[in-house]
């Protein structure tokens, strides 16, 4: 039963779906889908949770998320063990990357829960003082990608509750078993039945039916451009729209090598930053632009080093890279190189279906891809798989220009030991993370989000709050006084007509 609706779980009324182990094309469970009433209850069961959560003081809210820390940190092989079998992803990346960095997350919103603010008060005025309240939303509606499944769960709920909203989390029908695991230890915890909702459901059924509800405050949303632009058309015709809608889009990240870049630490940096999750990451360095002096060095050196990635069963700790989630995404990314093939780029590297064991998976070979133009969809569109493009340039104007010809802006990364460098790159790179001889670490306490196509709004960090919360000005009178100065720009030349009872001046 894979719907979380007010605390109990239940089937969905929607039809059947096979989660499928993408390495062997296994099922791991079958869920019946949520429909249209199963997503009505999951709102009706978050607002009615709101009133209570929302007005608990923050340490209750807090006192819960360090207790699912503890609970989740407690649950780690297991959590590792179904993020992998549900996403194909190496056992190593989930142990070692998707569970720590989730518990993390937990911990670092249990503090932050205690720390929202708004300004201090004072007389801006000189007749009232002000004051801001950060009040939370009401009910989130929440969409997440199949990339990092739990991840992605704690990103989107974490500030959502932390700032007392409830919500309602979809999370891709294809890998549902991990968000559904993190709501329960919400539970398990002490977060109250109603405020974490879960429908596993496909994103034009379940999807649509949540963020067009008529009943929700938000819409918060991490998944392709293309889909973003729907979610935000559908939420601005809602009844009861338009809504605030946050978006955590796609990328396609710039690796920018300047010649006195350190080579050896680009090279191994590259491929690392290109192959994490078989490429399928947001952030993933996919278009490599190295300065002329450095750039054949940097192609023989990255071929090299792919060359040494192990391809396995995931759940082997010697397996460096798995399969892509599915047959499609195989299919999906096998026709971007070919079409770039076809253009006239060369495949220095891979760029094919392994066969042997591994041919019943949706594996992907580690592919270097040069001689591309910078036009071309293989560089200008998200591949969304273990491929990097490397391309040349002369100048630092040239490179950065280069490096912002995308539609995209969500990371970025320069290498080089040169300060002045460094601070112009990190300047003009138009992403919402810049990285400096490294790329792909992120933080709890830093927010993530994008620029241009890559969306708008924060995840993670005290920022995210800002998604989550509405800031209200309040403002009290601070004369007493009946008629207020300024009245004047109403009342002509009458006097003032009484003084207060308590005898303030009402001049
Ligand atoms: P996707 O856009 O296909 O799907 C994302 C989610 O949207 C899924 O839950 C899906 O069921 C749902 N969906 C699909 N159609 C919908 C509709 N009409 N209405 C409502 N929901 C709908 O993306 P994906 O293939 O699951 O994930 C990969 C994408 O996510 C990539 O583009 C990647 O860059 C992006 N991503 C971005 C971030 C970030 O932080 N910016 C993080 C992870 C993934």
């Amino acid at each position: 039963m894979h719907q979380l609706i007010a605390g109990r779980r239940r089937a969905g009324g929607g039809e059947a779906f096979d989660v499928t182990d993408p390495a062997t094309g296994e099922v791991v469970e079958v869920v019946r889908l949520a429909d249209a009433a199963d997503v009505a209850d999951a709102v009706a069961a978050a607002r009615a949770a709101f009133p209570d959560w929302s007005a608990a003081p923050p340490v209750e809210r807090s006192t819960a998320l360090i207790r699912m820390a503890a609970l989740l940190d407690s649950q780690a092989d297991e959590l590792a063990r179904v993020e992998t079998r549900q996403t194909g992803k190496p056992i190593r990346l989930s142990t070692g990357f998707d569970v720590p960095g989730t518990v993390d997350n937990v911990s670092f919103f249990a503090g932050a829960a205690r720390n929202l603010e708004g300004k201090a008060a004072a007389e801006y005025s000189g007749d009232h003082t002000s004051y801001v309240r950060r009040e939370p939303l009401g009910v989130v509606g929440s969409v997440a990608p199949w990339n990092y499944p739990l991840q992605m769960a704690a990103w989107k709920i974490l500030p959502a509750i932390a700032a007392g909203n409830t919500i309602v989390l979809k999370p891709a029908e294809l890998t549902p078993l991990t968000a559904l695991m993190f709501a329960e230890a919400a539970l398990e915890a002490g977060v109250p039945a109603g405020v974490v909702n879960v429908v596993s459901g496909t994103g034009p059924v379940a999807g649509e039916a949540l963020i067009g509800h008529p009943d929700i405050d938000m819409v918060s949303f991490t998944g392709s451009s293309a889909v973003g632009r729907r979610v935000m058309e559908v939420a601005s015709q809602s009844t009861g729209g338009p809504k605030r809608v946050h978006l955590e889009l796609g990328g396609k990240a710039p690796f920018l090598v300047f010649d006195d870049g350190d080579l050896e630490a680009a090279v191994q940096g590259a491929v690392a930053a290109a192959l994490i999750n078989t490429g399928q990451d947001c952030t993933a360095a996919t278009r490599a632009y190295v300065q002329r002096p450095l750039y054949d060095a940097f192609v023989s050196g990255v071929a090299d080093v792919m060359g040494s990635v192990l391809l396995g069963e995931p759940l082997d700790e010697r397996t460096d890279q798995g399969p892509l989630i599915s047959l499609r995404q195989q299919e999906r990314v096998a026709g971007f190189v070919d079409r770039a093939r076809a253009a006239g780029a060369k495949v220095v590297r891979g760029g094919a279906v392994p066969g042997g064991a591994l041919a019943r998976g949706a594996y992907y070979e580690p592919t270097l891809v040069v001689d591309a133009a910078q036009d071309s969809e293989i560089v200008q569109d998200e591949v969304f798989g273990p491929v990097l493009v490397v391309l040349p340039f002369d100048g630092d104007d040239e490179g950065l220009r280069l490096a912002n010809d995308t539609p995209y802006g969500l990371a970025a990364s320069a290498w080089t030991r040169d300060v002045f460098r460094s601070l112009r790159a990190t300047r003009e790179l138009r992403a919402g993370c810049v990285w400096v001889n490294d790329h792909i670490p992120i933080i709890s306490e830093m927010p993530h989000g994008g620029y241009k196509a890559s969306g708008f709004g924060k995840d993670m960090s005290a920022y995210s709050f800002d998604e989550y919360t509405v800031v209200k000005h309040v403002m009290y009178d601070g004369t007493a006084a009946v008629r207020k100065d300024w009245h004047r720009t109403i009342f002509t030349g009458s006097p003032a007509p009484h003084t207060h009872p308590q005898g303030a001046s009402d001049a």
